[in-house]
């Protein structure tokens, strides 16, 4: 049954993020996190946080935000043809020239957690591509021109899907990991969380993390919920199970005001004109 609901559920993504219906505006989880984060980084800084990234993100020079930072958390799916959730090649490739010309700087999940966090930015602009669902053609398609470009980005993977048709491998996952395209997790079967009991939605949250650390020997700390759908609940199992941040479909620039498990991020669809991604970005900004 578990298997058929998936296979139903899964092409449900585009329709889910078009209706945005029943998706859960969640309160901040704390009043004001800075100073428990900065804490909590601290103590962590001198074992696992080391490991995880080895090469500690110096601050020093950050520019520090005079308001609380809105970021654009960009989000796509496949970079090909045929549907609303597609963009096609040429037109992701306008507008990575578009962030590049423009000076835009493309965030790790790690340099997305600190500006969010700590207000703080590592350059005037900046972004953080996402791409979910983990399809062949991020491989194919959208990583030859990342790496040109020398951007960063982030795939949200589904652990069932790892091998399978038009899906990553393993390997490819692995590569891309090498060179700047985090892989994190979009849980294991990508099913409604807000239609689970807290039992199922602890386990594909804490399945999906096992498997993306021990795959990628990474400590996994991002969640995309699928579909968009989540309650209160997944928020806070979101946090239990060692996540950081976790994105939503909600439309908009990501503030920490929103909670760091119910961040907002702007849908591009296919069709969009260099000005409208343009202006996307820039109403999606605030430093
Ligand atoms: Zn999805």
């Amino acid at each position: 049954m578990v298997a058929l609901l998936g296979i139903l559920i899964l092409p449900a993504c585009s329709q889910g993020v078009l209706e945005n219906i029943g998706t859960k505006t969640a309160a901040p989880i704390a009043e004001d996190n800075i100073e428990v984060v900065a804490a909590a980084e601290n103590d962590a800084g001198q074992n696992s946080e080391d490991r995880l990234y080895p090469e500690q993100i110096d601050t020093r020079n950050w520019i520090r935000a005079e308001s609380t930072v809105q970021l654009p958390i960009l989000m796509y799916h496949s970079i090909s043809e045929g549907n609303n959730l597609r963009v096609p090649r040429e037109e992701f490739q306008s507008q990575m020239n578009w962030l590049r010309e423009n000076d835009y700087y493309t965030l790790s999940p790690r340099e997305a957690f600190l500006v969010l966090t700590e207000n703080r930015m590592p350059s005037e602009k900046c972004v953080w591509l996402t791409f979910d669902d983990g399809y062949t053609d991020n491989y194919t398609e959208a990583f030859p021109i990342l790496k040109e470009y020398n951007m960063k980005a982030t795939v949200f993977m589904i652990g069932k899907s790892i091998e399978k048709s038009h899906h990553l491998t393993e390997e490819q996952m692995v590569e891309m990991s090498e060179n700047g395209i985090s892989i994190e997790s979009h849980t294991i079967n990508h099913l409604e969380l807000n239609r689970m009991t807290v039992e199922q939605q602890e386990a594909e949250m804490v399945q999906s993390k096992d498997l993306f650390d021990r795959i990628l020997q990474q400590d996994t700390t991002v969640l995309s919920y699928p579909v968009g759908r989540y309650n209160e609940e997944s928020l806070r199992l979101s946090e239990e199970a060692g996540y950081k941040m976790a994105v939503t479909t909600e439309a908009g620039g990501a503030s920490r005001d929103q909670g760091m498990h119910a961040l907002h991020r702007v849908r591009i669809s296919p069709g969009l004109s260099v000005d409208g991604f343009a202006a996307l970005i820039e109403n999606a900004s605030r430093y």
